[in-house]
């Protein structure tokens, strides 16, 4: 079938992308669902800073172009091919941008972020079986994005790329739960383990740091501390469980951290993926305390760390990918705490776009001026 996407054919454009256009909004091919795999009608797709390190070639510039974009989404069961038993037609799903096959050795430790052969698909390009179902309309075979490529009007997955959630929660919000929200509160509540009353500092207040917020006030954190360069952002952060915000284009964010909490915060989340602001992070926790890297920082940075303080203080530098979800699991939590108001991801939405605004969104992102941008396929 022919599909409207916005394929990216160069890494690495200058900004801004009004201009500079690196996504294009054309008409591709894209082939029926193959054994396992699903045809989904995307609903809404959201522009993540992920997606933007692609385009500005920090990240994964190992991955062959064309590609298609585009992995925080949410959409409608169109079709399943031979052998599709978890889905069926019309059921409402969300994207995971790992693929999780459910029998490698991370797998089979509960660990379906850290799937092997989910990785292996990532990094090729591909669907979790190696294919690639769409293509140019000159027949040029398109990569995949975490097997994904939700920025299109239509995309075949693997069905271990989606998990389906109840009918009640609404369809296009849903689509941040697959990124922004399992990524910042899963790692409040599944890699860090905050318990009621410790200190958390999170560095960086886009759609993830706030997530990360929603997900430290949930766990009862106190206080909470919101580090940006951005004043813009406070508001939010505060309305959202913030208890203090530094402004870290104007202050030295460990003394002010060090102070609000006499001594070093028990848990720091650098969601930035700046290894400069992992090294702080590192600086501003405590004693025994945790500095966890949620932003996914440039492919060819290392992090420098007081080594003696880590020995001496056992003090732990660990990442989170993904929340360290269990994508099935948590996104069932995590809709369950927005149908019951306990998670205000409507707080998070900038307003929606048109897919053919795509460059103009990703200025956005890029300047600090919107959180989440969803693409609205049908008005
Ligand atoms: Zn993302
Ligand atoms: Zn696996």
């Amino acid at each position: 079938m022919q599909v409207k996407a916005a394929v990216l054919y160069e890494v690495g454009k200058a900004a801004p992308y009004a201009d500079s256009k690196p996504l294009k909004v054309e008409q591709v091919e894209l082939a029926a669902p193959g054994p396992g795999e699903v045809l989904v009608e995307v609903v809404s797709a959201g522009l993540c800073h992920s997606d933007l390190s692609v385009i500005n070639g920090s990240m994964y510039p190992q991955l062959p172009n064309p590609m298609i974009l585009g992995h925080e989404a949410s959409g409608v069961v169109r079709e399943v091919g031979s052998g599709v038993t978890d889905l069926k037609v019309d059921d409402h799903v969300v994207f995971s941008f790992v693929p999780m096959c459910g029998h490698c050795d991370n797998c089979a430790v509960g660990r379906p972020v850290l799937c092997k052969n989910g990785s292996v698909a990532n990094a090729r390009g591909t669907l979790l079986s190696g294919a690639r179902r769409f293509s140019t309309a000159g027949g040029q075979p398109i990569s995949y994005f975490t097997a994904t490529s939700a920025f299109s009007q239509f995309t075949v997955v693997s069905q271990e790329s989606l998990v389906a959630i109840d009918r009640e929660v609404p369809l296009d919000k849903a689509a941040l739960l697959g990124c922004a929200l399992i990524t910042g509160v899963g790692a409040v509540v599944n890699t860090a383990r905050v318990a009621a009353g410790e200190s958390v500092v999170i560095f960086g207040l886009g759609g993830v740091g706030l997530s990360t917020i929603m997900g430290a006030k949930l766990a009862g954190a106190s206080p909470i501390i919101a580090v940006d360069m951005l004043p813009s952002k406070f508001d939010l952060a505060l309305r959202l469980g913030a208890d203090h915000t530094i402004d870290a284009s104007k202050n030295d964010p460990v003394a002010a951290i060090r102070e609000l909490t006499r001594g070093g915060a028990a848990y720091a989340f650098d969601v930035v993926g700046n290894t400069n602001v992992l090294a702080q992070a590192f600086s501003a926790i405590r004693p025994g305390g945790k500095a966890i890297a949620v932003g996914i920082p440039p492919s060819d940075k290392f992090v420098s760390v007081h080594a003696a303080a880590m020995v001496l203080q056992e003090k732990v530098l660990q990442g989170s990918f993904m929340g360290s979800a269990v994508p099935r699991r948590d996104i069932a939590r995590l809709a369950h705490l927005y149908m019951t108001g306990k998670l205000p991801l409507e707080e998070l939405l900038s307003p929606s776009i048109t897919l053919e605004e795509i460059n103009t969104g990703f200025d956005r992102l890029a300047q600090g001026t919107a959180i989440r941008q969803l693409i609205r396929f049908k008005e």
